[in-house]
């Protein structure tokens, strides 16, 4: 047990391990998704390898979102929701983001207090300025800001660009528009305020175009592991048809696209589709094919086809795959499917499922993309 290093750490519903040394939290991580792997999935004896930690568990993500609201002296006030409510617990300083979110911070409540523009209001729907996406690149050090408003303009816009874009490394300022009552952060609208409207990133030689609603890892540092590891799980040669399913972005599709015959990325996101497709030709790749689909859906219709797979990547959302897509792998019957996960619950039940229909659960490995929280990805190679 340590002292948190975050003085909001007890309130903040952010983070959940900052009491424990890191080694602690590894330790923590690996018993959660065996012990998951055991109780969900049946796997009595299956033994995970050591997690994958970060040498500086800090300041780790490349991606912040703050919500907005008043405190009870009518102050406009920015931070992290407390656990299990909607209460902003004021921290403009998060030591999981990077530091010029602070900045940007001070900009935007700065400009809120001069031109009286007022945050939003869950409870009556009134009230403008709901959150704040921010996204730095690691590599390239572009800063996007995406404002996410209740309308579709904001007073004075002109003032809070001046005040932003004097930060350097600002690329894209963006709204977005979230008229719906709904504790969902962001809407399906982007409207372009200054500079562009994506931000450019590197994962290893890789170039990514990243909008403002599309997926993109959070913590590019271990994300390089995390592929890494995928990547040596599939062992390709060269001559395979791979499957990346989940794609984003496009970002494993892209990264195995030079070690496979071809590769077939699947999205349902159509900004994230749309920013694969830009990816995959900025750094002149031709052997990918994006489809915007659900990757069940579309796992069916390739089975029903005759299609086939020798490897398949599949990384899905927390909710995990379901049972179309799983059956649909099944009949396309890939030598090897390699699973990055990021909720061990989903994966132990979805492991179950593949391993009673023909695979076996060969190796795992968690990778720690998520230091001082209790969240844990993990990647899985199941071989015929
Ligand atoms: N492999 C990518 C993205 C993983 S996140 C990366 O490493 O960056 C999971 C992705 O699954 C998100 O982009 C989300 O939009 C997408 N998604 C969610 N449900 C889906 C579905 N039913 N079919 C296809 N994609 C889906």
């Amino acid at each position: 047990r340590v002292e948190a290093k975050c003085p909001q750490a007890r309130a903040c519903g952010g983070c959940q391990l900052q009491f424990m040394n890191y080694e602690a939290q590894l330790a923590f991580k690996k018993n959660k998704v065996e012990a998951n792997l055991r109780r969900i999935g049946g796997f009595d004896n299956f033994t995970i390898e050591k997690v994958i930690g970060m040498e500086d568990p800090w300041r780790y993500r490349n991606k912040a979102q703050f919500p907005f609201g008043k405190d009870k002296e009518g102050n406009i006030v920015t931070g992290f929701y407390a656990g299990r409510t909607h209460s902003i617990i004021p921290n403009r300083n998060c030591l999981l983001g990077v530091e010029v979110n602070e900045m940007i911070l001070n900009e935007i409540i700065s400009y809120m207090e001069e031109n009286k523009v007022e945050p939003y209001d869950e409870t009556t729907g009134k009230g403008l300025i709901r959150h704040v996406l921010i996204r730095y690149g690691f590599t390239t050090k572009e800063i996007m800001v995406c404002l996410i408003i209740n309308g579709t303009s904001i007073p004075n816009a002109e003032a809070l660009c001046r005040q932003l874009a004097k930060i350097s490394g600002m690329t894209s300022i963006t709204l977005n528009v979230n008229k719906k009552q709904t504790n969902v952060i962001l809407g399906d609208e982007i409207l372009p305020l200054w500079g562009k409207e994506t931000i450019t990133d590197y994962i290893g030689d890789i170039k990514y175009q990243i909008s403002p609603l599309s997926f993109y890892q959070v913590n590019p540092v271990q994300t390089v592991k995390l592929y890494q590891t995928a990547l040596e799980y599939a062992r390709l040669d060269g001559n395979e048809t791979v499957w990346d399913l989940y794609c984003g972005i496009g970002t494993i599709g892209l990264i195995a696209s030079d070690k496979a015959k071809e590769v077939i990325s699947v999205e349902l996101n159509p900004d994230a589709v749309k920013d694969a497709i830009v990816n995959a030709k900025r750094n002149g790749i031709k052997n990918v094919r994006f489809y915007q689909n659900d990757a069940g859906v579309f796992m069916r219709q390739m089975a029903d086809e005759g299609e086939s797979a020798d490897v398949v990547f599949m990384d899905p959302p927390r909710s995990g795959s379901d049972e179309k897509f799983l059956s649909s792998v099944v009949t396309l019957n890939p030598k090897r499917v390699v699973y990055v996960s990021c909720d061990p619950t989903t994966l132990a039940r979805d492991l179950k499922y593949l391993t009673k229909h023909g695979y076996s659960a060969v190796t795992a490995v968690p990778v720690d993309m998520f230091p001082a929280t209790e969240h844990v990805e993990t990647v899985v190679l199941l071989s015929q």
